[in-house]
């Protein structure tokens, strides 16, 4: 429950750009285990909003691996592609407040013009923003403003923001018509009563933009816990060569410790070769997040 007496409804949200892979199940199974820890709800949704980056098959793989590893998800798995109405409309709200504006830059042209550089790269520097162009095959940006948004992540503690600076007016849809990740996901939150997001550190800077749409929007706030992401020795985040390899899709106990221990929850050595159910009932009931706080990395051995 939250402070609004609100059921916990947390939620897993995988792009299907490939099998399942060590860090998907990783920020799973941290989600998982905060909404049965909560007594709440926890929702599937399969983000193939992109599919130039989708893999035919990866969406059907990783929920039977996710099946296979005993997840228990409640109600009917969503799809992001059934969603373009509700991403459309969010838009149309937002274009009636003179919130978004049509831009034709490509990236190089983006990188040409910035004179910083942010957390995902150069800063659009609002090249087109009072051009008042219009028309198909452009992306549409949204306005930001300089505002610092603050929140308390529940394992990386106080956080700060500035998209603006950060990120620059940021695209809402992208210029081949696909929803940008920011709006698709902020939508679907809202409209499936989401009250905790849990999920890797790679999307911690994402957060703020998610923010500055939701106050727009006028949804209601979320709470967020951002589980540290597995990086190599040089704390790169590891590549699909790496330990991104998928794990077994059929469901091993030992992968399944494996990720708890990666979760430094400690789990006891003889669970590692027990069955599934036996290690989530130990992992269920013995769920310690303060394990993590303030960890945004670990570097992992690379098997
Ligand atoms: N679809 C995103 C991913 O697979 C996760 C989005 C989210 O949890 O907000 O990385």
């Amino acid at each position: 429950m939250d402070t609004t007496g609100n059921i916990y409804r947390g939620r897993f949200a995988p792009s299907p750009t490939g099998p399942l892979h060590f860090g998907s199940l990783v920020a799973a199974v941290g989600s998982y285990l905060y909404a049965r820890t909560a007594g709440g709800i926890w929702l599937l949704r399969i983000e193939d909003i992109d599919p130039p980056r989708e893999v035919p098959g990866a969406a059907t793989t990783i929920l039977k691996t996710l099946e296979a590893y005993s997840f228990e998800w409640d109600g009917p798995v969503i799809w992001q592609s059934d969603r373009r109405d509700a991403y459309e409309a969010a838009l149309e709200r937002l274009t009636d407040r003179g919130l978004t504006y049509v831009c034709s830059c490509s990236r190089r042209r983006v990188a040409a013009d910035a004179t910083s550089k942010g957390s995902e790269g150069p800063v659009y520097p609002g090249t087109c923003r009072d051009l008042g162009l219009s028309g198909p095959n452009h992306a549409i940006r949204l306005r930001t403003h300089d505002e610092t948004v603050v929140f308390e992540d529940d394992l990386q503690g106080s956080c700060r923001q500035n998209p603006n600076q950060d990120i620059g007016d940021f695209v809402i849809r992208r210029r081949d018509g696909y929803f940008a990740y920011q709006l698709a996901c902020v939508v679907d939150d809202a409209d499936e009563g989401v009250t905790d997001i849990v999920r890797g550190c790679d999307l911690l800077d994402s957060t703020g933009r998610q923010m500055v749409l939701q106050r727009l929007l006028g949804l209601s706030p979320v709470a967020y816990a951002h589980v540290p992401i597995a990086v190599d020795a040089i704390g790169q985040k590891l590549s699909k060569q790496t330990w991104a390899a998928p794990v077994p899709p059929t469901g091993s106990t030992r992968v399944l410790w494996r990720a708890l221990d990666f979760l430094k929850q400690s789990p006891p050595a003889e669970l590692a070769n027990d069955g599934l159910d036996d290690l989530w009932t130990w992992a269920i009931g013995n769920w310690n997040p303060a394990a993590l706080k303030r960890l945004r990395k670990i570097p992992v051995e690379i098997a």
